[in-house]
């Protein structure tokens, strides 16, 4: 009988539990046998480990966060640990190896391949978006639909008090989650690694604080910051001294952090997790190997892990434009 193992790895993302769902439902009807292994690469250093079946993952797939559990595992990035989790994988007479996780955790399946000969199949899931071979990652959606509706409670405040904002979204190292959350919840200002050199911030913050001036001059009633996490120099909270000594503008600074993790996952997740997740199963009865299972363009897609890590994964240029456009016919506007 085929048996495939399954882990979490990385940081936890929403519908991670739909898609652990869809790949235990579908192993069921292949007939193939699936065990998960806790805590990210750390199960299979560790040996833990249960059997799933339907009854394991029965009324899961409307929670966030992730029934196997996650976390890093730094021993998977010394020379023992990828030949220890391959053990292992032998010693259960493994044959594929399917990882829910980012770009991290599929440098960790190719580490395994160079020790072990079974299958490795990764699935996309991690809020940052940030992996190429797919329009979206699992939590993705979820994760700005979360911040968009924390945005929107921090503008109520922002309005009563007239006040400027500073909000730090998360994101890694892309700007994936700042441009859709900042257009959706029509930031005055998005500050990304797209539209912003991290090396050289003063451009920004000169225009930024013209821009506060312009809309303070024209009684607006507040004014919300995105801020991508790991851009700024010291963060959300530099930037607040540096709009108050270079301009006296007072602002609030709000870091959204791990509450754009958690939640029930939104139906887009939910569904992209369980399209996903059924076809990881059925590329490994088709012998596939060395994938990652993204949907592009409505067509589920299998592209090299090699890919899925390397490629870059910009965020869409109509967005950068579109923020863009909005804000210069605004100056436009009220320097008239
Ligand atoms: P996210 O970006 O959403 O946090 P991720 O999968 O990129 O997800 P990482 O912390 O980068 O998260 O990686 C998860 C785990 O993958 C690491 O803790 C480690 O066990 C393994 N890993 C990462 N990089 C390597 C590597 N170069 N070689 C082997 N294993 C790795």
């Amino acid at each position: 009988m085929t048996k495939i193992a399954l882990l979490t790895s990385g940081g936890d993302a929403p519908g991670m539990n739909a898609a652990i769902r869809a790949i235990v439902h579908s192993c069921q009807h292949h007939q193939y046998e699936c065990i998960g292994f806790f805590h990210g690469y750390n199960g299979l250093l560790n040996d833990k480990w249960q059997t799933l079946i339907h009854q394991d993952v029965s009324n899961v797939l409307q929670f966030g966060g992730t029934l196997l559990k996650s976390a890093r595992c730094p021993a998977m990035c010394t020379p023992d640990g990828p030949k220890q989790a391959a053990n292992t994988l032998r010693k259960h007479q493994i044959d594929a190896l399917i990882v829910i996780g980012g770009d991290g955790s599929f440098h960790g399946l190719e580490a395994i391949k160079a020790h072990w000969q079974g299958q490795v199949i990764g699935l996309p899931g991690t809020i940052d978006n940030d992996l190429a071979g797919s329009d979206n990652t699992i939590g993705f959606a979820t994760a700005v639909t979360t911040a968009t509706h924390a945005i929107d409670k921090i503008r109520d405040t922002a309005n009563a008090f007239e006040r400027v904002f500073i909000v730090e979204v998360m994101g890694r190292h892309s700007g994936h989650i700042a441009f859709n959350v900042g257009l959706a919840t029509g930031a005055e200002a998005i500050l990304s690694f797209e539209n912003c050199d991290p090396t050289n911030t003063a451009p920004q913050l000169a225009q930024l604080i013209a821009q506060i001036q312009i809309q303070k001059q024209h009684n607006h009633e507040s004014f919300v910051i995105v801020l991508a996490e790991n851009l700024w120099p010291g963060g959300p909270e530099a930037l607040k001294t540096q709009l108050a000594e270079q301009a006296g503008i007072d602002s609030a600074v709000c870091v959204l952090g791990h509450i754009q993790r958690g939640g029930s996952p939104a139906p887009e997740d939910r569904l992209l997790a369980t399209e996903l997740g059924l076809a990881a199963v059925n590329a490994v009865a088709s012998h596939r190997d060395q994938v990652m299972i993204g949907k592009q363009g409505n067509q589920i897609q299998e592209v090299p892990l090699s890919y899925a890590i390397s490629a870059a994964k910009p965020v869409d240029g109509r967005w950068v434009e579109a923020h863009s456009d909005i804000l210069t016919e605004y100056l436009i506007k009220h320097r008239e």
